[in-house]
């Protein structure tokens, strides 16, 4: 996304209209996608052309994007990947594979530590989206389709979203893309589960956020290349 936004200033020479397609690609509905972008077409033709005909929507918008999104873990590895890596490259391959595993040991074991001193049943990045959505969830107004269990609409900033607890859908596609419960689905969640609305805000998230499953993802040992005379050849 940021090397896009890149070209889109080195090649197309629209810094002034950079903000639009920020705007484009952080927005999760096709109506507010559309709004960003085509201001962009009438502005920048070229870089908007390249942008939805050569490169593809569904590879820098959230509005298009196609499946779920886990930003949190994957965003920007090899850009990460090639810095922290930079002075390696000079080095002979072992190494090379020895400073790898060395740094790699060392990132996986701050992370272990620090996730696990949190007290939160989350991880910090995915607690402050849930409190970011839960502040919003207080100003708005849920109603029963039909009377269901599982689908309401939701109202509110001007504006209504239709959720489906059942399954965890939202028209504001944050719900549908990030699985952790937006605004729309906290607010549906507290008329149904009025006394066990906290833990519901978790039960209706993806369990790959938990404080569980990232220290799992930590807890591999990641050893150094031995000595090629400690190689076992069989
Ligand atoms: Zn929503």
């Amino acid at each position: 996304m940021r090397h896009l936004g890149e070209n889109f200033q080195t090649n197309h020479h629209y810094s002034d209209s950079l903000y639009l397609y920020y705007h484009a690609v952080k927005t999760y509905t096709l109506e507010e996608f559309n709004d960003y972008f085509n201001v962009l077409k009438e502005r920048c033709p070229s870089a908007a052309a390249c942008l939805a005909h050569e490169v593809g929507s569904e590879k820098w918008s959230w509005a298009y994007f196609i499946g779920n999104r886990f930003n949190v873990i994957t965003s920007n590895i090899v850009e990460s990947l090639n810095t922290i890596l930079r002075d390696e490259r000079e080095y002979p391959v072992a190494a090379i594979l020895n400073s790898i595993a060395h740094k790699f040991r060392e990132i996986f074991r701050k992370r272990y530590a620090e996730v696990d001193k949190s007290k939160t049943i989350f991880v910090p990045v995915a607690e402050a989206i849930l409190r970011e959505n839960m502040t919003e969830e207080d100003k708005l107004y849920v109603n029963n389709i039909n009377g269901s269990t599982n689908e309401f609409t939701v109202l509110g900033y001007g504006c209504s979203a239709k959720v489906n607890l059942l399954r965890w859908l939202c028209s504001c596609i944050q719900y549908d893309l990030v699985k952790l419960t937006c605004a729309h689905a906290m607010a549906a969640l507290r008329l149904t589960h009025e006394g066990e609305y906290n833990t519901s805000i978790y039960n209706y998230s993806s369990q790959i956020y938990s404080k569980e499953s990232y220290l799992l993802s930590y807890l591999e040992l990641i050893c150094a290349v031995p000595l090629e005379l400690e190689w076992s050849m069989t």
